[in-house]
């Protein structure tokens, strides 16, 4: 980039001249950068240097017990093959029972029976990390709250409370669970429901703010019979009462042992088709949906053809947890190399960049615009608690 040095910014009509050409120049340069798709701000083949590979719609900064990567060290993994990531803890902390393990100190919520229980602190120490980045490097991260009980009429104003004394840091809330295997059976407290007012109460609170919105939920049971009920119909149920919402269905659907159902295909092209669910993306995160997607070269096929069909539906993530390396983090990017081959060159690159971009900015913005109108403000009266019965969000 060429700047012009302190000497050369006077009047002298020459220095003018050379400065309007300067402009131009380097209006003509951003413009490319902004426009050609092989350029370094957007996303070639991948192979050469300096080129971003994707944004990261999914991804867990620290793990389970609440220790992950350091944020600095975050920005050299992602280096020049990330341009962006989202930036979250996990809502719950494995506890540590001396009873259960003894000496041995749980990381994972399989390493214990011992239950996990919200840990609303995460939310403070993303913020905290996020603040003590330089604005520039601010900028490759979108922060995501998720230290909320969603089976608390008060999550609502956990969340509020947030934006509140964080104004200016976070684009959405997630990745957060209602049904999810192994997990939401072990939660201290409530069991989670899509069903319940709790999450509709927050769902409204990002309809009224713009919060982003990422959901795991499993599309079934682990080991399901024939003709058992699952979730997804109260699911799609509480989508479609929350139309302002910009709602991301995190690995569609799938888990560990949450197997793509008989007909997936089918299902997921209904959900695409329907008008009322416009407003619902999916993320094609976690290196346990890649095995399922790229199982073979049939499903390969079908999986591209959907997203052909519907590319403006679907975003790339990683969906790793407090990565130690830039190629253990880029694995699950390489896992989808033959995805990135069937797709078209558009479809493609509105998976890994542009559909990150156009709704996490537009999340953004629109979380920015409620705190200039909501944070700071005088309150009138103290607001009404759900047990007056008077209605919140
Ligand atoms: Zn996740």
């Amino acid at each position: 980039m060429v700047f012009l040095s302190k000497e050369m910014v006077n009047t002298n009509p020459t220095v003018m001249k050379m400065k309007s050409t300067y402009s131009l120049l380097v209006v003509l340069l951003l413009q490319l950068i902004s426009f050609c798709p092989s350029s370094a701000q957007a996303v070639g083949d991948g192979k050469g240097q300096g080129t971003f590979l994707f944004n990261d719609a999914h991804f867990h900064l620290t793990n389970y017990v609440q220790e992950g990567t350091d944020i600095r060290e975050m920005l050299n993994i992602m280096g020049d093959k990330i341009h962006r990531s989202t930036l979250f803890g996990i809502p719950v902390q494995q506890q540590w029972s001396y009873r259960v393990t003894g000496d041995f100190a749980p990381q994972y919520y399989l390493d214990s029976d011992a239950p996990l229980y919200y840990y609303s602190f995460t939310d403070a120490y993303i913020a905290m990390a996020y603040k003590s980045l330089s604005k520039a490097d601010q900028a490759r991260f979108d922060p995501m709250i998720t230290g909320f009980n969603p089976t608390d009429m008060y999550a609502a104003a956990h969340i509020r409370r947030v934006l509140e004394t964080f104004p200016g840091v976070f684009t959405g809330i997630g990745e957060f669970s209602i049904h999810k295997e192994f997990v939401s059976s072990k939660i201290s407290g409530d069991v989670a429901s899509l069903t319940d007012p709790a999450l509709d109460s927050i769902f409204s609170f990002c309809e009224e703010t713009g919060l982003l919105i990422i959901l795991h939920n499993d599309v079934d049971d682990p080991f399901p019979k024939p003709s058992t009920p699952n979730y997804t119909e109260d699911m799609l149920k509480l989508f479609k009462r929350h139309p302002q919402a910009s709602i991301t269905w995190a690995h569609i659907g799938l888990g560990r042992i949450v197997k793509p159902p008989l007909e997936y295909g089918k299902f997921f092209e209904k959900i695409l088709a329907d008008p009322e669910l416009k407003h619902v993306n999916f993320d094609i995160s976690w290196d346990e949906v890649a095995k399922y997607l790229m199982q073979n070269d049939q499903v390969i096929a079908n999986t591209a053809r959907i997203i052909n069909m519907y590319p403006d539906r679907f975003l790339f993530g990683t969906d790793n947890v407090a990565p130690s390396s830039q190629e253990k983090h880029l694995n699950v990017y390489h896992m989808y190399d033959p995805l990135w081959k069937a797709l078209t060159p558009e479809a493609s690159y509105m998976v890994r960049m542009g559909n990150y971009e156009r709704l996490f900015d537009a999340a953004a913005k629109r979380v920015r615009a409620w705190e200039a109108a909501n944070v700071g403000k005088p309150k009138k009266a103290p607001e009404p608690t759900p047990v007056s019965g008077a209605p919140k969000y």
